[in-house]
């Protein structure tokens, strides 16, 4: 199942943006919010505020307390079900009525696209109280947020998840299967296995026309190739490739769905509910909204909002033979959708040292699994360094991003569950390398609250910054041409991994 996010979700989120817009207002909501919360006021830092996501894990508590004293919940706890079948048993197919409207819906997407509808898929309809049904039993089966597009999309979830708590960007008692019953009240609508699930009850509403139309594009997207839509977006080894689809995928979606107005929907208008939306709309959905930060946003949003940017602007120099040719070829790293004439030079990353190089230097000691092996991508450096240096900062963040030439993530697991992560970026030139460097360490000064300290002692060709945090110790390494981010949850193996990398023979790139 591929969750999407609501219409009630995007009016929500755009609240949020507009609050967002500068980081003073975000620290000064957030503090309200606490206040009215806790009884106390503070001047929060973005790690404060991470940190004090223990609300969060309240809020999932409360949310699992309501699945386990759910009657229906149980039931489909004992009925062996996989996700996507409980899906199909909680919804109905929608009525003959609302298929009028969904074949002049089709009709309006296959003029814009010029690709006929061979046929139309199921529509299926499942009201927010299944739904939530649906998000315990899912949880439960760890069938969400990766789980059903197999093992290694989930695998690499928990990688990054494991990271980014090492960083403090994450309560590390939330884990993704955790934050999966805060988004399923966000969804609105999803395609799976050959139908269309829309939220919500009959008669169906303006903003379902959307949805529908949304997910009909994925249908069309489904049909179009020999390779399953899920398997061309989740089969592949890094969590950029599947941002790469995922941005190709929902951004031509949200290119093409339509805005229901009476003009557009004629002659089937008055079997549509106009009347204004999400009035039922579950306390959890505007309560996880207001737990997420800036970089939660960009993680979660960005496949529509700037992925429908991407698409759009391909379209507008190559038209949709473009759009298509990106389908069969896309393009090979989130520099290349990010900009332009990198996609149309289609210059590739820079090559990293091997893995097994970084792995004997630096996890020896038989104590350390095999690491788990990622690559972010620019897009994700862009949104980590947009998240402390906030939105006011974004074109010079999104200049230091832009010389990212290559990373890779590396992540091990130890005894007693202790765990190191070793994040390697490389840059394009000298400059980007310098740029980068400035920008990861007001990151780094911003996630410490002002308490980054230099690490003395090192060699005259590296230098390096430590933060010691509450439950994360994180080091920032200038050597070599790369930047290493290392992350651990004790200070005693971030150091080691620190002087081991200093063993590497320094790598070249410009
Ligand atoms: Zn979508």
């Amino acid at each position: 199942m591929k969750a999407e996010p609501g219409s009630g979700a995007a009016a929500e989120q755009q609240v949020r943006q507009s609050a967002t817009a500068d980081e003073s207002e975000v620290l000064s909501w957030s503090e309200e919010r606490w206040q009215s919360e806790w009884g106390f006021g503070l001047n929060l830092s973005f790690v404060e505020w991470r940190y004090r996501a223990s609300y969060l894990a309240g809020l999932i508590d409360d949310e699992q307390a309501w699945c386990d004293s759910d009657e229906g919940v149980r039931e489909l706890h004992e009925s062996n079900l996989d996700s996507g079948e409980a899906a199909r048993k909680l919804s109905a197919p929608v009525s003959a009525e609302a298929m009028k409207w969904v074949v002049v819906v089709a009709g309006l997407l296959e003029q814009e696209r010029g690709v006929a509808f061979v046929s139309l898929p199921e529509i299926r309809v499942i009201s927010l109280s299944d739904l939530r049904r649906l998000g315990c039993h899912a949880v439960e089966l760890d069938e969400w947020g990766g789980g059903t597009h197999g093992d290694s999309s989930a695998h690499r979830a928990a990688t990054l998840a494991r990271f980014e708590a090492l960083l403090g960007l994450r309560n590390d008692a939330l884990t993704p299967q955790a934050e999966s019953h805060l988004l399923f009240p966000l969804i609105g609508g999803w395609y799976d296995d050959g139908a269309v699930y829309v939220v919500g009850e009959e008669p169906l509403m303006a903003h379902h026309v959307t949805t529908v139309s949304h997910e009909l594009v994925h249908f069309q997207q489904d049909q179009q190739s020999d390779v399953a839509l899920i398997d061309f977006i989740y089969g592949h080894s890094s969590s950029e490739s599947e941002q790469i689809r995922l941005w190709l995928v929902e951004g031509e979606a949200s290119a093409l769905e339509i805005e229901a107005d009476h003009e557009v929907m004629e002659p089937y208008a008055d079997l549509i509910d106009w009347s204004e939306p999400f009035a039922d709309f579950p306390e959890l959905a505007p309560n996880a909204f207001e737990a997420l930060i800036v970089y939660d946003i960009d993680q979660l949003f960005a496949e529509y909002t700037s992925g429908k940017d991407f698409v759009t602007s391909v379209l507008g120099s190559g038209g949709w033979g473009a759009i298509d040719a990106l389908f069969e070829d896309p393009p090979d790293t989130m520099e290349q959708v990010l900009h332009p004439d990198k996609l149309a030079a289609r210059e590739r990353a820079l090559e990293l040292p091997s893995v097994q190089d970084i792995h004997d230097a630096v996890a020896t000691d038989e104590q350390w699994s095999e690491a788990e092996v990622d690559t972010l991508g620019e897009w994700w450096l862009r949104s980590l360094l947009t998240d402390s240096l906030g939105r006011s900062h974004s074109a010079n963040v999104a200049e230091a991003a832009a010389g990212w030439g290559a990373d890779r993530l590396l992540v091990w697991e130890g005894e007693q569950d202790s765990q190191l992560a070793i994040w390697q970026v490389a840059f394009d030139t000298a400059v980007d390398h310098a740029e980068g460097a400035a920008a990861l360490r007001e990151w780094l000064l911003a996630q410490s609250d002002g308490d980054m300290r230099a690490a003395v002692g090192l060699s005259a060709s590296a230098s390096a910054w430590r933060w010691d945090g509450r439950s994360w110790h994180v080091r920032l390494l200038d050597f070599g041409q790369s930047l290493w981010l290392i992350a651990a949850d004790s200070a005693e193996d971030a150091d080691a991994a620190l002087l081991d990398l200093l063993s590497l023979a320094p790598a070249t790139y410009w």
